[in-house]
């Protein structure tokens, strides 16, 4: 990224000024054009004096420092730990007073900056919580969801449904058909080629890259797999994904949120399969790298990479390559330990070193609040 620009956007943020955010974005950042303060106490402040800005966040699903360091070895540098304009960690705690959070409490601190139960999606013991989606929607913008597994999964329904429990699935859908969302992309055609009929009254249903390309109006598309390398027509990378969406996002003149998860890392690491888990980690870094190249290339576009929280408890110890096995994992469930956050971009922020992962949702809304 450039650093001429980097001045025009200065954001201040510390850690504890965090609930008066939601309420006073929502009652300031529509009126304001050149600068937003989001805080009395102006701990959370956002000033601005470019054209709109788009946000796309990229959560890579478990993927803890020691997936990063792994995959380093394994591959060689990967572009987003080497390449970002700011690297951090946050905390991934959820209101559950023991064991680490489920990617359903997680990905709704991410999505709308307040801590919940294990399992909740979108709310507080039973209180709709607005997500960076909606703010974006309800500014004009479009928007757009993307996971490896189905849409329906945890971290997607986190960022575009409200229930009481991720197993509700019924209810994630019927959610995101009436959000108004651009468009999903994610797995799991099984499930919702029998949806068809239903998902057709609001969406183009989409089962190959070639159908999102020349789809007329808001797309839902469903593949059997997403490849972790030599995609497809009809079992597309991921990184083919998020250049699809970017094509039909970036054409929206009020700017667009992308949300975009890898979501296999998790559930290789759920399983102990090293090798799984950084060829998922390999997939996501090659569409960070397209979809930074692409933020590049249309300009005023904020990327954001980070996870919901780690899975396995992979200890990383300097092995080589050849040294890498499954036993570097310590449990098959998740651990507690803080996750990478990087961000791409001309913005200027002061986040403390380790951050929390509500903050991220503060960030993306004061972001795309700023305009
Ligand atoms: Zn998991």
């Amino acid at each position: 990224m450039t650093t001429n620009t980097k001045k025009a956007i200065k954001i201040s943020v510390a850690v504890l000024a965090v609930l008066i955010f939601a309420t006073a974005v929502v009652l300031s950042g529509l009126a304001i054009a050149q600068s937003v303060k989001v805080s009395e106490a102006e701990k959370y402040t956002v000033s601005y004096d470019g054209e709109k800005l788009n946000v796309i966040l990229m959560i890579g699903d478990g993927m803890g420092f020691s997936h990063v360091a792994a995959a380093t070895a394994k591959y060689g540098d990967l572009f987003f730990a080497t390449e970002a304009d700011y690297a951090g960690d946050i905390t991934t705690f959820s209101r559950n007073a023991f064991g680490p959070t489920d990617s359903a409490a997680a990905a709704t601190a991410l999505a709308t900056g307040c801590k919940t139960d294990n399992g909740q999606i979108g709310q507080y013991r039973g209180k709709d919580l607005r997500s960076t989606t909606e703010t974006a929607l309800s500014l004009g913008m479009a928007a757009g969801i993307i996971a490896t597994e189905g849409v329906d999964g945890a971290t997607p329904a986190g960022f575009s449904a409200h229930t009481s429990s991720r197993n509700n699935l019924d209810d994630i859908l019927s959610d995101q058909l009436a959000s108004g969302i651009d468009l999903f992309f994610g797995s799991n055609a099984e499930r919702y080629d029998s949806l068809k009929a239903r998902i057709e009254q609001k969406y183009v249903y989409a089962d190959a890259l070639s159908e999102i390309e020349s789809a007329q109006g808001k797309v839902f598309a469903a593949f059997d797999e997403i490849a972790t390398s030599q995609g497809t027509d009809e079992t597309p990378t991921l990184a083919s994904l998020a250049v699809a969406a970017l094509d039909i996002l970036s054409e929206d003149e009020d700017g667009f949120f992308l949300m975009i998860e890898e979501s296999h890392i998790d559930k290789r690491s759920h399983d102990n399969d090293i090798d799984g888990a950084l060829e998922h980690v390999k997939a996501y870094d090659e569409a960070i790298k397209a979809v930074v190249e692409y933020a590049e290339r249309i300009g005023n576009t904020i990327v954001i990479v980070t996870a919901d929280h780690e899975t396995g408890g992979l200890q990383y110890n300097g092995e080589r390559a050849e040294q890498l096995s499954d036993d570097m994992f310590t449990k098959g469930s998740h651990s507690s330990a803080n996750v990478p956050f990087y961000v791409f971009g001309e913005i200027d922020f002061d986040f403390d070193q380790i951050t929390d992962n509500t903050q991220i949702a503060k960030l993306c809304q004061a972001i795309i609040s700023a305009k």
